[in-house]
Parts: structure tokens; C-alpha cells; sequence
């Protein structure tokens, strides 16, 4: 587990409290046990700026964005992680959070709908411990610049000059230097240093590779529309099995850099954005996976 702690702007909000009135009396109770004074906010505050930055309504998803656990009403402290798994509810109380922001949350389309097993125990502590829980998917893939595919993009030295696939959610374009990579083993050796895991990676491209689309996660089924689009390389979290013949037949590089290693960087991203947004502590805690 990797913790990155990232600085609230607590400046921001100087003289003010959660309810935007003049600071609590110092000895008044604080609302979660914390130190009186900490700088906090409301769940629909929070709410509010995450929708404003992701546009929920816009996406056709597998599962509802926004509050999908309600908890608490005041808000001092956003815990964000890639899945709202049981390890990272149980850091994320431990890190005293008030609210947690995922990439991927508890409900999802064609699940039996019975609180029962895993599904009992992370309910049971996110409401324990009234702890609120929100979950965006498609709309944190998508954002622009603090999304899964913008900052994976990023950290690899991508600049995206169009979108392709269902729902414009993959991006395209080259490296920001204007330089190729020479072949498949080049990017993949890229590609491994900067996620710092191995990749598995299918296909050569017959050119040296100067357009490359990317795609977080499980979007191993967007590959048709990267080659479609023009990619000499595609860039994702998984594979299944038809994708290496496609590579190998469309001569269109395809590489599974892992489905949690491809999107950990936007819930992060977008979650500081938004704490320092409204002045309250943001922390970010990574569950390693493999997968
Ligand atoms: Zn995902």
C-alpha cells in the first residue's frame, strides 16, 4: 500500500467554516472527533464540485456516478483509491476519511442486488462509520485533463489530439516531443519503466510508431476502433483472447499494462483537484493489485 498525502489548501478557506459562516468558536465540538477548526465541508458541496467537473449525465454507465453510500453531512476529510474494496474502507477509516472517491464503487449493472458476503462487509463499515461513498466511472475516464486516460497519457509523455471508440472515450494522438517510438519493444520498455510493472504486449507495428491510442482499464474491445482511428499502437489495461490475432494480423502493437496500473492516476487527481477546490484534507491510498 502506497499513501501519497497531498496538501489541503486549507488557506483557501481561511475564516470560514463547512457551512461558509464565520469560523467555530475554538472548544465548540468538532463534527468527526477532529480538532476543532478543521477546515470542512458539506456532502452536497462535494457532490456539487465533482459533478460540475465530470458531468455524469452525460455518460451511458454500467453503474450510478455520483453518491453512491451516503454518510456523514460534514466533510473534513476525501480519501481517494481506485476501487472501493474492503482494504481501501478499511485505510480510508483509518485515515479518519469522511468520504471516499473511487474510480470503481460497489454497484454495478447485473449484480443479484443482495447485500450478502463481501458486499455485507463493506457496506456494513462504510455505514459504521458513516462514511460517504462516491463513485464515478466513465465520467473520470473521460475528463480532459484530470481523468484516467488524460493522466495516464501524461506520465507517459502523451499529448491526445483526438478521441475515438463509444462515447469519444478513447484518446489518440502522439508523443508531446514529436519523436516515434523505433517499435513495440521501445514502447513497451516506456511503458514499463513509467508504470513500473511488467506489460504484456502483442503485434509489431511495420513503421516506427508515431500514433498511439490509449484507452484505460478493461477496453481491450476498443481496439477495432484504434485501428480504425489510425493507431500504429494501442495502449490499455487487459487483453482477451481475439486481440492478439488482431494485433498480429492488422500490424497495430497492442499492449495490457494492467486494468488498476492504467487507471490510478484520475481519482487522485480529480479528488485534490476538488478537496483543494473547497479547502478540505485529500488523501490519496493505493491498494496494489495486480490485475
Ligand atoms: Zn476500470
Amino acid at each position: 500500500m502506497i499513501r501519497v498525502r497531498v496538501a489541503a489548501k486549507r488557506a483557501a478557506i481561511r475564516g470560514s467554516n463547512c457551512r461558509g459562516g464565520p469560523r467555530r468558536a475554538r472548544g465548540t465540538l468538532p463534527h468527526n472527533g477532529a480538532m476543532p477548526d478543521t477546515p470542512c465541508t458539506d456532502r452536497a458541496a462535494l457532490l456539487a464540485a465533482c459533478d460540475t467537473e465530470l458531468h455524469p449525465e452525460r455518460f451511458k454507465d454500467y453503474g450510478p456516478n455520483g453518491l453512491q453510500v451516503e454518510g456523514k453531512a460534514r466533510i473534513a476529510k476525501l480519501v481517494s483509491g481506485v476501487t472501493a474494496s474492503r482494504a481501501l474502507i478499511d485505510a480510508a477509516i483509518n485515515a479518519r476519511a469522511d468520504a471516499i472517491f473511487v474510480h470503481h464503487g460497489l454497484f454495478w449493472r447485473g449484480q443479484d442486488g443482495t447485500v450478502t458476503g463481501w458486499m455485507k462487509e463493506r457496506l456494513k463499515r462504510l455505514l459504521a462509520h458513516d462514511i460517504n461513498l462516491l463513485a464515478y466511472h466513465l465520467p473520470l475516464d473521460a475528463h480532459p485533463t484530470l481523468g484516467n486516460n488524460a493522466q495516464l497519457g501524461q506520465r507517459l509523455g502523451l499529448v491526445a489530439t483526438g478521441r475515438f471508440g463509444e462515447q469519444d472515450l478513447g484518446f489518440i494522438g502522439q508523443r508531446i516531443d514529436g519523436e516515434a517510438f523505433a517499435d513495440a519493444d521501445v514502447l513497451a520498455w516506456q511503458l514499463e519503466h513509467v508504470l513500473n510493472r511488467p506489460v504484456t504486449y502483442v503485434g509489431q507495428a511495420p513503421v516506427a510508431i508515431e500514433k498511439i491510442a490509449w484507452c484505460t482499464g478493461g477496453a481491450q474491445g476498443y481496439f477495432e476502433s484504434a485501428i480504425a482511428a489510425g493507431a500504429q499502437a494501442f495502449i490499455t489495461g487487459e487483453i482477451s483472447e481475439p486481440q492478439a490475432h488482431l494485433a498480429r494480423e492488422c500490424g497495430v502493437a497492442f499492449f495490457a499494462c494492467g486494468h488498476h496500473a492504467t487507471e490510478r492516476y484520475g481519482a487522485p487527481a480529480l479528488a485534490a483537484h476538488v478537496a483543494a477546490q473547497l479547502g478540505i484534507e485529500h488523501e490519496f491510498i493505493d491498494i496494489d493489485n495486480p490485475a
